[in-house]
């Protein structure tokens, strides 16, 4: 059998995937078992931030599996504390707890926005959390409910309670949403799964003094949108707000799970000894792998992605049947005539891995990617998107 053929056989069906298996990469460059090689627009859903087996990732992932690979956290460990140190320093949070992926990252936010709540208030009725529409939060029930989208909430039943949705950039709907009982909001600066929509910086500054006024929680979810992916360490620092709770994952271990939830000043000694917990969370080998990424996002980094986006809106502006292009830095949404799955199974053909989010062809290149392959890359998306 192919592994396409086995994987049919033996895999729960929960994936549309591309019609490719991919056995190796380098760089930007995937490679399937053909020895086509592609450019990887997509990096595992903004997961491999600095493309495939970077050698300063793999030499200190692989470093740290020949000296200790996992202690429980019923020990200390110097990579996660070391990591904890610089992720509050490039952020401004105080306080990191760490997981293993997106949607326990924003189960944590939950738990701490609800115990921060209880704890000042005392009343246990004050537990709601206002979401955005067009919101993604992750596939546990409770992210899943926090998803302000009516079709994740059909099948999988009952929910957990205390989940009410506002309109994404409208701050009357948010006004309107809002009762006594709401105690945090959850929202993504360019709501990534949604489709590439960023939100407008007149609603999140609204939204933010709304919240500051009445003490609730602002939960900013950066699982896609941070660690550099958006030109700046998290997309909310664009935003000038000092939220009270972040939440990561995806691209911060370059290829390995990490959730990570950050407290600020007014949160970050709510969660205590046994409230949350994770076997995995902070294990070494992952920390290791995140250092060697978010070590490297200094300011000069940060530019150049910022500039690599200026280049592709830049190709786009000057590309027939380009509707709209949205996002922020190295996450951009296309919309055009085409059909937008139509588009990257044509990319493919060519050697190019791009993702779609909703109707739109949605960019999440490796960070690093040369400016030579980036050209390429975008030779062939606007030939794919013009013809
Ligand atoms: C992907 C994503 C999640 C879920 O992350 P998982 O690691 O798949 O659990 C949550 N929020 C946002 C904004 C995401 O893009």
């Amino acid at each position: 059998m192919t592994t396409i053929e086995k994987d049919k056989q033996y895999i729960a069906n929960t994936y549309g995937r591309f019609p490719v298996t991919l056995v190796s990469g380098h760089g930007a460059v995937a490679v399937d078992e053909s020895g086509k090689e592609y450019i990887d627009m997509g990096t595992g859903i903004g997961v491999t931030s600095f493309g495939y087996c970077d050698k300063e990732w793999v030499d200190t992932v692989t470093k740290q599996l020949n000296t200790l690979q996992h202690t429980s956290n019923l020990f200390y460990t110097q990579p996660g504390t070391e990591l904890a140190e610089i992720l509050c320093k490039k952020s401004g949070m105080k306080k990191c707890f760490f997981g293993n992926s997106g949607a326990e990252a924003n189960e944590c936010a939950f738990k701490a926005a609800r115990k921060y709540s209880l704890d000042k208030y005392e009343n246990p009725d004050r537990n709601i959390i206002i979401s955005l529409t067009q919101s993604f939060h992750g596939r546990t029930l409770a992210t899943l409910k926090a998803t302000g989208q009516d079709v994740f909430h059909t099948t999988f039943g009952p929910f957990p309670e205390g989940f009410v949705y506002a309109e994404a950039n409208n701050f009357d709907s948010f006004a309107e949403t809002y009762n006594e009982n709401v105690c945090a909001v959850i929202m993504e600066m360019v709501q990534g799964e949604g489709g590439v929509i960023p939100l407008s910086k007149n609603f999140v500054k609204k939204v933010f003094e709304f919240c500051k006024e009445r003490d609730i929680i602002v939960i900013i979810d950066e699982v896609q949108t941070g660690n550099g992916r958006t030109g700046s360490m998290f997309a909310y620092q664009q935003f000038d707000i000092d939220p009270d709770v972040v939440s990561t994952a995806k691209g911060i271990a370059g290829g390995l799970p990490m959730g990570v939830c950050l407290f600020g000043e007014k949160t970050k000694d709510t969660m205590t000894p046994s409230s949350h917990g994770s076997t995995f969370g902070m294990n070494p080998v992952v920390a290791a792998g995140a250092l060697s990424i978010v070590k490297r996002l200094d300011e000069d980094f940060l530019a150049s992605v910022r500039v690599k986006g200026e280049y592709i809106r830049k190709r786009l502006s000057e590309c027939k049947n380009v509707k709209s292009v949205t996002g922020m830095g190295l996450m951009l949404g296309i919309e055009t005539t085409k059909d937008a799955k139509a588009v990257v199974l044509e990319c493919i053909e060519k050697g190019v891995l791009p993702l779609t989010a909703k109707n739109k062809i949605r960019l999440l290149p490796p960070l690093n990617i040369s400016d030579e392959e980036l050209e390429k890359a975008m030779n062939i998306i606007t030939e794919v998107i013009e013809e």
